[in-house]
C-alpha cells in the first residue's frame, strides 16, 4: 500500500473516532451510571420486581389488568417498564417504552423458577446521565447533514492535500534515484526542507556526488594506467618490428633497453594491484614487533651506495638504539625506501641527505609515535605540487620524472602503507632549497 494510501486512510479512521469519541464515552458513561444507580438502589430495585412477581402469582399466573394497578413503592422511581410476552404491559413515567427498553435497567421477574417477564427501570440520578446523552444523540441530527456532509468533505479534501505533500518529497526523491540508476551522476534530489527528507536529500546528494567522484577516479586510474602502458609497450613494439623488418639480430643495447621497458611494465603492474589492494583495506598485514633502529640502519645500509654513485653525503642519526612498532617489515621498508630513493633521485651531486629517527609526544594523541625524518637538499616542490605529491601519478614536473623507475606511485604507496599502520607522513619543502618528509609510527611498549 503507498504511503499516501495509508495516510489517508488512517486520517479518515481518526476523523471518524473523533466524530464518534463524545458519543462512546457519553454511552459508556450512561451505562457505568446505570449499574452505579442500580447498586446504589439495590434493595428498592428487588423489592419493586418482587412486587410485581407477588402480583402475577396473585392473578393466577397472568398479568391481568395490570395495565390498571397501582404499584406503591414505584412512586420512589421514575420510570418503570413492565415488559412480557414481548409486549409492554405496563409503564410509568416520562419515557417512551423504546427509551426505557433501551436504556433502563433490566431485571427479570419470576414466579416460582418461571421467567414470567422483564422490568427496566431508570431511577433519577440515572435520569439525568440519560438526558444528558439524549442532548448529544439530539445535536447530530440538528447539525445538519448538509453541514455534516460539508465537513466531511472537507476534512477528507485537506488529508488528501495534506498526504500529497507529505509525500511529495517522496516522489521527488524516488526520480532522483531513478535518474542515478539510468546513470545520471549529475541527478539532483532537490528537496529544500529543514525536515528529515531534506536531511535524506542532503545525504542522498552527498552520496551522489562521492559516487560521482569515485566514478571519476576510477576512469582517471583507468586512463592513467593505459597512458602508463603505452609508452614501454610503444619501445619494445618498435624494437621488435624493426628487427623483424631488417632481419638483423637484437644488439646487447637493445635487448637491455627491451628488458627495461619490460621491467618498468612489470613493475608498474604490480605496483597498481599493491596499490588498489592498500586503498581497499584488502591488503595483508603480517605485523609483529620491530625495532625501527635496526630496520632504518638496515635500510641506509642498502641504499647508500646509491646515494655514494651521486656523490651525496648521507647521514644516519638515531636518538635510540631500540624504538619499538607494530608492523610489517616489508611494508615498511616498501615506504621509507620509496622516500629514500626519492630523495636520492631529486639531489643534485654534492648534496646532502639527512636521516634520522627519534621518539615524539604530539599535544593532541594519547600515545607517543615515533618519526623517521628524511632531509634533503634536493630540488624542492613547488607550493602548487607540494598538495598532490601524494596522489596517483601524479609528477611535479614531467620533464623531470625519472626515465626509468618512477611510476609517480611511489608516494601513494608509501602514504597508504603507512597509513595501514595507524601512521601518517608530513612533508615540507620549498622549492630549489629541499625537502624533508616525516614518517609518523605509534610506538609500542617493549
Ligand atoms: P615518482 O615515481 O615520480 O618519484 P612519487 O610518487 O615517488 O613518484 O613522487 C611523486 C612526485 O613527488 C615526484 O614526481 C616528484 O615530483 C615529487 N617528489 C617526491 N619526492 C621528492 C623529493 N624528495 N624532492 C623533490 N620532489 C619530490
Amino acid at each position: 500500500m503507498k504511503i499516501r494510501t495509508k495516510l489517508i486512510l488512517s486520517m479518515t479512521v481518526l476523523l471518524v473516532f473523533i466524530l464518534l469519541f463524545p458519543l462512546a464515552v457519553t454511552h459508556i458513561q450512561f451505562y457505568i451510571s446505570r449499574d452505579y444507580a442500580y447498586r446504589e438502589n439495590k434493595a428498592a430495585f428487588e423489592a419493586l420486581r418482587e412486587e410485581f412477581g407477588r402480583y402475577y402469582t396473585e392473578h393466577g399466573d397472568t398479568w391481568e389488568r395490570v395495565e390498571n394497578a397501582s404499584f406503591e413503592s414505584i412512586r420512589d422511581f421514575a420510570e418503570v417498564l413492565l415488559y412480557a410476552d414481548g409486549f409492554p404491559l405496563y409503564r410509568q413515567g416520562r419515557l417512551s417504552v423504546d427509551e426505557l427498553r433501551n436504556d433502563g435497567y433490566p431485571l427479570v421477574i419470576r414466579s416460582g423458577q418461571q421467567k414470567v417477564g422483564r422490568l427496566y427501570v431508570m431511577n433519577g440520578e440515572q435520569y439525568k446521565t440519560y438526558e444528558f446523552k439524549k442532548e448529544w444523540y439530539g445535536i447530530l441530527p440538528n447539525i445538519g447533514i448538509a453541514s455534516l456532509l460539508f465537513t466531511c468533505v472537507a476534512a477528507l479534501l485537506s488529508i488528501f492535500l495534506l498526504s500529497w505533500r507529505l509525500t511529495r518529497p517522496i516522489r521527488i526523491i524516488i526520480r532522483g534515484i531513478e535518474g542515478v540508476k539510468k546513470g545520471d551522476n549529475a541527478a539532483v534530489f532537490p528537496v529544500r526542507r529543514k525536515d528529515e527528507f531534506g536531511s535524506i536529500s542532503r545525504a542522498l546528494r552527498d552520496m551522489n556526488e562521492s559516487l560521482a567522484d569515485a566514478e571519476r577516479a576510477r576512469k582517471q586510474l583507468l586512463s592513467d594506467v593505459a597512458h602508463e602502458l603505452k609508452t614501454p609497450l610503444m619501445i619494445i613494439q618498435g624494437e621488435l618490428e624493426l628487427a623483424q623488418e631488417t632481419g638483423a639480430q637484437l644488439t646487447p643495447d637493445k635487448q637491455s633497453s627491451i628488458l627495461d621497458e619490460v621491467l618498468r611494465l612489470s613493475r608498474l603492474v604490480h605496483e597498481v594491484l599493491d596499490l588498489s589492494k592498500l586503498e581497499a583495506g584488502m591488503a595483508e598485514l603480517r605485523r609483529g614487533p620491530e625495532n625501527l633502529a635496526a630496520l632504518l640502519e638496515d635500510l641506509t645500509e642498502k641504499t647508500r651506495f646509491l646515494a655514494e654513485e651521486k656523490q651525496i653525503r648521507f647521514t644516519l642519526q638515531t636518538t635510540e638504539d631500540e624504538i619499538r612498532v607494530s608492523a610489517d617489515k616489508s611494508r615498511i621498508l616498501q615506504a621509507l625506501y620509496n622516500l629514500l630513493t626519492n630523495a636520492i633521485y631529486y639531489t643534485n651531486p654534492g648534496g646532502l641527505i639527512r636521516v634520522s629517527l627519534d621518539r615524539v609526544e604530539l599535544p593532541d594523541k594519547h600515545q607517543q609515535y615515533a618519526r623517521v625524518r628524511i632531509e634533503d637538499s634536493g630540488v624542492g616542490i613547488s607550493e602548487e605540487d607540494l598538495p598532490h605529491i601524494f596522489d596517483r601519478f601524479y609528477r611535479a614536473d614531467h620533464a623531470r620524472a625519472r626515465p626509468t623507475g618512477g611510476t609517480g606511485l611511489g608516494l601513494a604507496i608509501a602514504k597508504q602503507n603507512i597509513a595501514a599502520h595507524q601512521g601518517w607522513i608530513d612533508v615540507r619543502s620549498e622549492e630549489g632549497q629541499g625537502s624533508e618528509f616525516m614518517v609518523y609510527l605509534p610506538v609500542i611498549s617493549s
